[in-house]
């Protein structure tokens, strides 16, 4: 999707950046927004607009890098019999990389709470 939030309405995993089969990593990616979404709020004091714009920023590459892998993978399918597929040489090992790490994960320790009383 071009965004992933509109006014107080955010979006986060699959609902936002549903991943492909031929990638994986929708459950990496769903707890790592979920993490990221969190800490962007809390430290925006719970400000949606600069919250959300903060999760976006820090988590769009990761999940382009995680969905170009399924399309790579998509295309290291469509090959004229196995020994045409891809060899692990000619893996993108710079973009499996940034599927994998390319992601900073601040430690928000110390940003405020929502405020919301805790439930029973
Ligand atoms: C067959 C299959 C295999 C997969 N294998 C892998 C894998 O090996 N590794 C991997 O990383 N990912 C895998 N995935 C992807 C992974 O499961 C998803 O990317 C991940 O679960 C997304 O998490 P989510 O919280 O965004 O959505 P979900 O896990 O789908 O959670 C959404 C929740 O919302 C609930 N819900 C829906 N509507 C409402 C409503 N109106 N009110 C209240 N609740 C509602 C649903 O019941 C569900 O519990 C697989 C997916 C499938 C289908």
């Amino acid at each position: 999707m071009d965004r992933w939030s509109s006014g107080r309405v955010g979006l986060l995993g699959d609902a936002a950046f549903s991943s492909s089969p031929l990638s994986g990593q929708g459950t990496g990616l769903a707890l790592v927004g979920a993490y990221l979404l969190a800490g962007e709020l809390a430290t925006a004091e719970w400000d949606p607009q600069v919250g959300f714009a903060g999760y976006e920023r820090r988590m769009r590459s990761f999940v382009e890098a995680n969905q170009e892998i399924g399309r790579w993978h998509a295309r290291s399918l469509d090959v004229h019999g196995p020994d045409a597929a891809p060899s692990p040489d000619q893996w993108p090992v710079d973009l499996i990389d940034r599927a994998i790490n390319g992601v900073e994960l601040p430690d928000y320790a110390g940003a405020p709470d929502s405020g919301l009383p805790a439930g029973p």
